[in-house]
């Protein structure tokens, strides 16, 4: 790496937004974070003007908000004053129609303008918003429409001809369908209904309390959880987006997410707006060649992104990397899976900085624990907890919850709640809800430790924790020793039944181009993975695939490779990516 590289690198830290975490932690509130927040009188706020009306008022109407890139490569610019007129067009739609506050307006739509517009002007009426994937088939289509009772919902022709009009009619509650493009039978043409409402609307004037977003997690671990979060979110939205990946004013910015997951969301509309940046969105799906030259050409200063991603990047190799002027990137962050430190190396060797990993959940509303600009990057690490989260490390048998203090233990990754954008319920699931809670701790089902400098290191979902001959071992580790080996891209690693071992360790495997399945590569990983783990955690079997099932945000299913390896049920595998196994 360029020593001006290395300069320009200290100098960004140095200047990023939280200079000096530990002093930031020592003096961080929420009452104080909640002051960045312009809000209204008398403790009333919407996210919707913080993302957009605040803005215009203050003079910045003409900033682009969104750049959007259509699947044809073609840049459209949408200003803060344009995105808030069409917001505003939408909400008198909504309100034109008898929805407003606390209906549910869902959207089924990929990556248009059209879902931005749909999200704020959803919010300003008041009413609450559920982004859909628009590659999920009816079947999950239907059940997150059902749990959530949806009363509109915002979608294409063909996604309504294909996915929805065979049922549609069936959901008591459904009032409205709108079209982004043309009409149907019992639809009605969105930009038609635009056309005619006026670009003038009083955004709605919220409690804190009041919901405003319904989220549903991944399915990784089985059935996807509905989680409500409320207008209160914003204030760390806004500070994460702030503290955690560094956003400033007038930057460009990348989140590869899509809204129909919660980081598309959170910090693919909501964060990026309230901090003024410059959104690039991608209609299309991930394409190498297309998303450097995004990066380059947009001159991208922000860009987060997520480990599955970053390990396609990595199997292309770093040379192509190095054919592209990235000097406006400042900051690279990562989310959804673990990234093993191979990773976070690389993209110091390839981009001259690292990847910054940080971890949170749908539940969790936002970042909770990251590696930030000015703090070291222990690579592998998740990092610190995010100023004004207090994070632990717990273990809880049977009725009694202890936290385990000392540095170095694997326990339960516990979190003290009462930040703004902390769930507020799981839909219809009462009980799910209140176990997730333990004498003042939110658990998060994930394990991980905590080392002596206060880095937290993630070692795996506790469902996914394998008992082999006494040892507990997370699979995360495993994967992580596996992917430094030259031949392989991709790794997920299990337990399986063993009449004396309880459990043995089995790994798959989908190796890079150029490798070809054999026994001998077969015994060369064991041998690698046996001289960075020792024996006891090594994997006893490694099976090649030619890709691992994921879900549709990018994470190893690893419980669908356990359910196939053993013969079982495969539960609901709603967003599963199709695989190829
Ligand atoms: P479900 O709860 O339905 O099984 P999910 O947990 O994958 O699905 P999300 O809320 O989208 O749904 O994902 C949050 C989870 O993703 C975390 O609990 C954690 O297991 C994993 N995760 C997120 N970020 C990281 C990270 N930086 N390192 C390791 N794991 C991460
Ligand atoms: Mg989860």
């Amino acid at each position: 790496m360029d020593l001006e590289r290395i300069n320009k690198t200290i100098e960004a830290a140095q200047q990023s937004n939280m200079p000096d975490y530990d002093a930031t932690r020592a003096t961080f509130t929420w009452q104080a974070a909640r002051q960045e927040i312009d809000g209204f009188p008398g403790d009333r706020l919407n996210i919707a003007h913080e993302a957009l009306d605040r803005h215009v008022a203050a003079g910045h109407g003409s900033q682009i908000a969104l750049r959007w890139i259509d699947r044809a490569g073609q840049r459209n610019d949408f200003s803060y004053a344009t995105l808030q007129c069409r917001a505003n067009r939408f909400a008198n739609v909504l309100r034109a129609r008898g929805i407003g506050r606390g209906d549910r307006v869902y959207s089924l739509l990929g990556r248009v303008p059209e879902l931005y517009v749909a999200v704020l002007g959803t919010l300003k009426a008041g009413a609450v918003f559920c982004p859909l994937f628009s590659a999920f088939g009816p079947e999950p289509i239907r059940s997150r429409m059902e749990i959530g009772g949806a009363n509109a919902i915002l979608t294409s022709a063909r996604l309504y001809k294909r996915k929805l009009k065979d049922w549609l009619h069936e959901l008591p509650e459904l009032r409205k369908v709108f079209l982004t493009d043309g009409h149907e039978d019992g639809t009605e043409d969105l930009w038609t209904l635009m056309a005619d409402a006026s670009e003038q609307f009083e955004t709605g004037r919220m409690a804190p309390e009041d919901p405003a977003l319904l989220h549903f997690t991944s399915g990784t671990t089985g059935k996807p959880k509905g989680v409500e979060h409320v207008h209160e979110a914003v204030v760390t939205h806004h500070i994460t987006g702030r503290l955690a990946l560094d956003l400033r004013p007038g930057d460009t910015y990348w989140c590869t997410a899509d809204p129909g997951w919660v980081t598309g969301t959170s910090y693919g509309i909501i964060a990026p707006l309230t901090n003024r940046v410059t959104m690039i969105v991608d209609e299309a799906e991930f394409d190498l060649d297309r998303w450097y030259d995004t990066l380059e050409k947009e001159r991208v200063n922000v860009w987060y992104t997520a480990p599955t991603a970053i390990r396609m990047l990595m199997k292309a190799g770093a040379d192509l990397v190095r054919e592209h002027d990235f000097s406006a990137l400042r900051f690279m962050a990562s989310v959804g899976e673990p990234l093993n430190s191979e990773a976070v190396v690389w993209g110091q060797e390839a981009f001259g900085m690292p990847f910054h990993d940080n971890w949170w959940q749908t539940e969790t509303g936002g970042i909770m624990i990251a590696n930030y600009a000015s703090m070291d990057v222990k690579p592998g690490s998740m990092g610190k907890p995010f100023p004004g989260i207090e994070a632990g490390i717990v273990e809880v048998t049977g009725d009694t919850l202890q936290e385990l203090s000392d540095s170095g233990k694997t326990g339960e990754l516990a979190l003290r709640p009462g930040w703004p954008s902390m769930m507020r319920g799981y839909l219809h699931e009462q009980a799910r809800y209140d176990k997730c809670f333990k004498d003042g701790w939110y658990l998060s089902g994930d394990l991980a430790r905590r080392d002596a400098d206060g880095y937290f290191w993630f070692v795996g979902r506790s469902k996914d924790l394998i008992k082999s001959a006494g040892h507990l071992i997370g699979p995360f580790e495993v994967e992580s020793a596996l992917i430094e080996h030259p031949a392989v891209a991709e790794v997920g690693v299990i337990g399986i039944p063993d009449e004396t071992a309880g459990e043995i360790v089995k790994a798959y495997v989908a190796l890079k181009p150029g490798f070809e399945p054999s026994d001998d590569l077969r015994l060369d990983l064991m041998g690698h993975a046996r001289k960075r783990l020792g024996p006891a955690v090594a994997p006893k079997d490694i099976a090649f695939r030619h890709n691992l099932p994921k879900t549709r945000s990018g994470k190893i299913m690893r419980r669908l490779l356990k359910a196939r390896e053993l013969g079982l049920p495969e539960g609901d595998i709603s967003t599963l990516e199709s695989d190829e196994t």
